[in-house]
């Protein structure tokens, strides 16, 4: 907040929530539709994130989905990569390097996630609102609607709403549902009766009503009251963050425009147009809040006003609280810098670690309260529990070597190393030596998987020898 207004309006603005009226009860917010370059271009932006959010589950790489995030059965396939229970410390660390990447993200350039990429804001914004927009007109229609009485008019609207409303959440859950399970499965659940996939039917009608009801009824109540990362604005921003913010040097003192206006009155002429488009309900002009979800239209509604008076735009726009305050530019703050140096190197160490990971995983664990065993021929062996893990969407034929010993014979106990895709299989085998090369009492050897002469995994693990 910055000092000036303060000092000059007081902070009555701060004894009040916009969404609720002195009884305490929800005040139902009405924005003015926005409109301007700002608009124009999240809307194109949103279009391309719906597309990508409907489009992505009917993408296929080989026959297999572009993305799956099966939490259930914990199989996961990103950008066309499958992944799995044994990449968990991956995702430990992609989890790790998003939160950076948001805090990160956050103290250079605010909340520009919230007003351009957040679910919450593009479904808001640009899919339901304007549904109510087009059915029910702008922000003074739909107050009227709603003072009205009941009439067949309004019935229609409001049933017309509503049901487009809920249609769209079914949509959203189902697609979100096409995520978890892959399209294909979706389209058999849809072609088949609910009682055949209860739970599913139920998991999806549930989601459906919440979000129906976060985007009919709750509305910003999400961003302001229920989303964690708003709350966390006030430790993240800093002085050099860009926000929205109103040049309040250049707008004070506000007042209505006349015609002997003198050169020191202050550029905002009080329309409260940048107010009455806020989806929060808030007024940019108090400074930064936690209620401002950097959605630009204050931004869109000033420009308009500046330039209909003939005066330059911008007096609403992105900076930080340093450039509107003493005129210094944005740089690079030391916490900034700190986050960009964790976020590297766990970037590159994400890197290394994909860029090296393999299709297969071999364990090998020596089988628990077994000593050597002597063979008829004289050899040693050892027994050992074997578990391959198949990562790709191939069926693997592999083979087992013990590469650091010539003369060592691996014996599988069981059928050849046929392994599904993305599939497990455990077994048994003996490593057997030589007489002469088992006399230690811990002998290291490296097993490997092998499948068309090609090394898939590596392990090293010991054979306990016989010692005269
Ligand atoms: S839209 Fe611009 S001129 Fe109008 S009240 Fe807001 S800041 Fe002032
Ligand atoms: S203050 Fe401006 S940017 Fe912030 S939520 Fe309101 S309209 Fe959007």
């Amino acid at each position: 907040m910055n000092e000036k207004i303060e000092t000059e309006r007081g902070e009555e603005f701060r004894d009040s929530l916009a969404t609720v009226t002195k009884e305490g009860k929800r005040k139902w917010i009405y924005p003015k539709k926005p409109r301007g370059k700002f608009y124009n271009a999240r809307s194109i932006v949103a279009f391309f994130l719906l597309l990508f959010l409907f489009g992505a589950p009917f993408i296929k790489i080989g026959g297999h989905p572009f993305i799956i995030l099966n939490v259930i059965e914990r199989k996961f396939i990103i950008f066309g990569i499958p992944f799995g229970p044994q990449d968990i410390y991956l995702f430990a660390l992609a989890m790790i390097a998003v939160i950076v990447g948001i805090f990160l993200f956050t103290v250079v350039y605010g909340r520009l996630f919230c007003g351009w990429i957040c679910p919450q804001t593009v479904f808001m914004e640009m899919v339901f609102r304007r549904i109510e927009y087009w059915i029910e007109g702008d922000a003074s229609r739909q107050k009227a609607l709603n003072n009205a009485g009941l009439s067949s008019q309004k019935f229609f609207k409001k049933f017309l709403k509503q049901s487009i409303f809920f249609s769209l959440s079914f949509l959203i859950a189902n697609t979100f549902l096409s995520y978890i399970i892959g399209v294909d499965k979706l389209y058999k659940y849809i072609l088949e009766t609910p009682a055949q996939h209860p739970a599913t039917f139920f998991a999806v009608l549930i989601f459906s009503a919440l979000f129906y009801f976060v985007f009919s009824y709750f509305r910003e109540q999400a961003c302001t009251i229920v989303c964690p990362y708003g709350r966390l604005q006030g430790v993240l921003l800093d002085p050099d963050s860009i926000v929205i913010h109103y040049d309040y040097k250049r707008g004070e003192p506000r007042g209505k425009i006349r015609k002997d206006s003198s050169a020191s009155d202050g550029d905002c002429i009080d329309c409260r147009l940048c107010v009455d488009v806020c989806p929060t309900g808030i007024d940019i002009r108090n400074g930064t809040q936690l209620e401002c979800v950097n959605c630009t239209a204050c931004i869109d509604a000033c420009d308009e006003v500046m330039e209909k008076i003939g005066r330059p735009k911008k007096l609403i726009k992105y900076a930080s609280k340093n450039e509107i305050e003493i005129g210094k530019k944005s740089k690079f703050s030391p916490k900034a810098t700190g986050y960009t140096l964790v976020l590297v190197a766990l970037s590159a160490i994400i890197l290394f670690l994909l860029l090296n990971r393999s299709e297969v995983k071999l364990n090998v664990l020596r089988s628990p309260g077994m000593m050597y065993q002597e063979q008829p021929d004289g050899r040693v062996s050892n027994l050992y529990d074997l578990k391959i893990i198949n990562k790709s969407f191939n069926t693997l034929n592999v083979s087992l070597s013990v590469d650091n010993i010539k003369s060592a014979e691996i014996r599988l106990i069981g059928n050849d190393l046929k392994i599904e895709p993305q599939g497990v299989t455990e077994s048994k085998f003996f490593i057997i030596l030589p007489k002469d090369e088992a006399k230690f009492l811990k002998i290291p050897v490296k097993i490997s998987v092998k499948a068309d002469g090609k090394i898939l995994d590596a392990v090293q693990t010991s054979f306990l020898g016989k010692v005269n």
